[in-house]
């Protein structure tokens, strides 16, 4: 693991070497405009080293990203006007995550825009029995200790 990563467009916009509409920059983390927004306002916060999943990343970095986040988040609420915002992490690529940086996205939302909750991302819901959740509970929560 290296700070940056050359083949990566995440890090090229972090060394200034490609463009970006930067909105917010802390020592650590960086905000700017997606490209291709979903929302007026949809904004993409990133770790400044290269990491790939939220996982990767140590506790003060993510610490400064969810700082960055929290920060964030109402003010590009403000700045298009909107009524809420779904902030999310495509993490991996089973996710959908296409850009191999970790980048938090703050997608604003507007009564009746038409979209859908956070709940809309995965597929067909699973039917677990009370035995299963059990025992995924516990898978997690003995992870933890
Ligand atoms: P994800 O699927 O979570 O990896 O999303 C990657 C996001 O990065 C997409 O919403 C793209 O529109 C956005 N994106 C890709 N390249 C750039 C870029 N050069 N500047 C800003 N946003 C970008
Ligand atoms: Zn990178």
């Amino acid at each position: 693991m290296t700070d940056s990563n050359e083949d990566c467009i995440f890090c090229r916009i972090v060394e200034g070497e490609i463009p970006s509409r930067t909105v917010y920059e802390t020592d650590g983390a960086l905000a700017f405009l997606d490209a291709n927004p979903l929302a007026p306002g949809h904004t993409l916060v990133i770790p400044t080293a290269h990491h790939q999943h939220l996982q990767d990343l140590d506790g003060h970095s993510a610490h400064v990203l969810y700082e960055t986040l929290h920060d964030l988040v109402p003010v590009v609420e403000d700045a298009v006007d909107a009524d809420g915002s779904n902030v999310a992490f495509n993490n991996g690529s089973a996710a959908g995550q296409e850009v191999p940086h970790v980048h938090g996205h703050i997608v604003p939302r507007f009564e009746n825009d038409g979209g859908s909750p956070i709940h809309a991302i995965a597929g067909e819901r699973p039917e677990l029995s009370d035995a299963e959740l059990d025992d995924i509970a516990d898978a997690i929560a003995e992870r933890t200790e």
